[in-house]
């Protein structure tokens, strides 16, 4: 039998031809892997080495324009009346270089926590966050959160949103002396299809909402906003839909009550293309089938067609960051399994959803190679010393990678989202796994402009531990010793 090569694996697997886009955030020309189409990733690895994280901030840029241009065209379509409104969900990503980018292509803000909250208030005091964007705030809120909403609203910023979680948040809001608007969060929506348990624990049951607008009727304080979230990384398009249809209603029924409601809010489930090669979703489609249903159900109702918001967390984050891994060793798998390439770097630290989500997968590719036979490989990071730093998990197939092994380098894609909050960015990692020097790219008035932060020391992590070192400053740099050539198109 003929061997296959990579480049003919990817593109019987998946139609990817090694030149031009692969993905919409990929693409490939003359041998060299792009991200966002203009940064050569292997011209940084030769220029900064590996392992390197890579922030390609005009991606979320890209995101948001894009799903903007979709709605508009939605709206047009279907002559929804209804404004759309695009917020970023930060807790997908609360890097200040994320945030940022996101707020200047015009996104709204989500807050998740009392922090959250604080970040929000920060960047509107300097003008960052805008007076005419809202900032929702979900989740359930402790006192420091409460807090944090009512002095922002007392120093001036009135379209802070809470989005009432309890009743008891609703007493503690109440007593807000500046009138706030607010928001409910419909508990039902939670966990409707039955597929996402633990989202039914957020919101407010519909007689707990009666209760609620009974009680804002005697204060100061409008309903403008009603949130419905079904779950995260949604990809059947019908299913969202249906399982959206009982709140439409609900939001029907309430506004007929509540003339202050305006405001219908989906919140997060939009997918990303981040995990996979093949990923397909058709956006413009269902926001087009989205606003025709809502405008057919408030017809229905006679109500007004509400503004419609999204939280985009994933879809706004998940694919402007990659890694840079390197093979530095190989060791062959036990009899019948596939070999091991060992990377620079600790996979369950760089993507900790591969051991959290059922069958979770991430976007991996060589930079170079393609036209060496493939080999079936499982990925491990050398910098724990743990069974599960493997990649992909021993229940799932193994990757096919060129036949390379040491020096080959691979791009870990889709990991902007998630990830580093939940290992703890700038903290100290699993078997000190120091945190790679990253690369920050932005655009500033057309220009292209980066920054690089270095490698996470021994210094600092010792000192995150309470250690007391004597301030060195040596860089934690374990570089291969394998010369990489340089490899033009093949
Ligand atoms: C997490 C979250 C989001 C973002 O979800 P994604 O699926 O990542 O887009 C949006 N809204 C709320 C209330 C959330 O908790």
């Amino acid at each position: 039998m003929k061997q296959q090569t990579y480049a003919r694996y990817l593109w019987s697997e998946y139609q990817c031809s090694g030149e031009g886009a692969m993905t919409d955030f990929l693409s490939r020309h003359d041998g060299q892997l792009y991200f966002g189409d203009t940064v050569n990733l292997n011209e940084l690895v030769e220029r900064y080495g590996t392992p390197l994280e890579v922030v390609y901030c005009p991606q979320i840029t890209t995101q948001i324009r894009r799903m903007q241009a979709w709605a508009s065209q939605a709206r047009q379509q279907t002559h929804y009346d209804g404004r759309f409104l695009y917020a970023y969900a930060t807790k997908a990503n609360f890097a200040a270089e994320t945030v940022q980018t996101a707020l200047a292509a015009g996104a709204h803000y989500e807050t998740s926590a009392a922090t959250d909250v604080e970040i929000a208030g920060h960047l509107w005091q300097r003008g960052t966050l805008p007076d005419d964007r809202l900032i929702c705030c979900n989740g359930s809120k402790e006192t420091a959160y409460l807090e944090a909403i009512q002095k922002i609203r007392l120093d001036g910023c009135t379209n802070i949103v809470p989005v009432v979680d309890d009743l008891h948040e609703l007493q503690v809001l109440s007593a807000c002396p500046a009138p706030l608007q607010m928001g409910v969060r419909e508990r039902a929506a939670g966990n409707r299809d039955g597929r996402h348990p633990g989202n039914n624990r957020f919101g407010l049951t519909a007689s707990e909402i009666d209760t609620m607008v009974e009680h804002l009727a005697e204060t100061s304080h409008q309903l403008v906003l009603y949130h419905a979230m079904i779950g995260s990384q949604v990809e059947d398009q019908d299913h969202f839909l249906a399982t959206l249809g009982d709140s439409i209603r609900a939001y029907c029924q309430l506004r007929q009550r509540v003339p202050s409601l305006r405001y219908f809010n989906f919140g997060g489930g939009m997918p990303t293309s981040g995990y996979r090669l093949d990923f397909q979703f058709d956006y413009a489609g269902f926001l087009t089938r989205l606003m025709t249903e809502i405008k057919r159900t408030c017809q229905q109702y006679n109500v007004p067609m509400p503004d419609l918001i999204g939280e985009f967390g994933r879809y706004t984050v998940a694919t402007h960051r990659l890694y840079l891994l390197e093979v530095g060793s190989t060791k062959a798998g036990q009899q019948g399994e596939p070999d091991w390439y060992l990377v620079n770097g600790s996979l369950m630290v760089s993507m900790p959803d591969m051991l959290l989500v059922d069958d979770q997968e991430f976007v991996i590719l060589p930079l170079d190679h393609w036209d060496q036979p493939v080999q079936p490989v499982r990925l491990a990071g050398r910098r724990t010393c743990d069974s599960d730093d493997v990649y992909p998990a021993l229940n799932r197939p193994p990757l096919l990678l060129p036949a390379v092994g040491s020096g080959m380098v691979v791009a870990v894609c889709g990991i902007g989202a998630y990830q580093q909050m939940l290992s703890g960015r700038g903290g100290a990692h699993h078997c000190l796994t120091p945190e790679p020097r990253r690369l920050i790219i932005k655009e500033v008035a057309g220009r292209t402009i980066l920054h690089t932060t270095p490698p996470q020391d021994q210094t600092t992590i010792m000192q995150l531990l309470g250690y007391q070192p004597q301030p060195t400053a040596t860089p934690v740099r374990i570089r291969s010793l394998h010369r990489r050539r340089r490899k033009k198109a093949s």
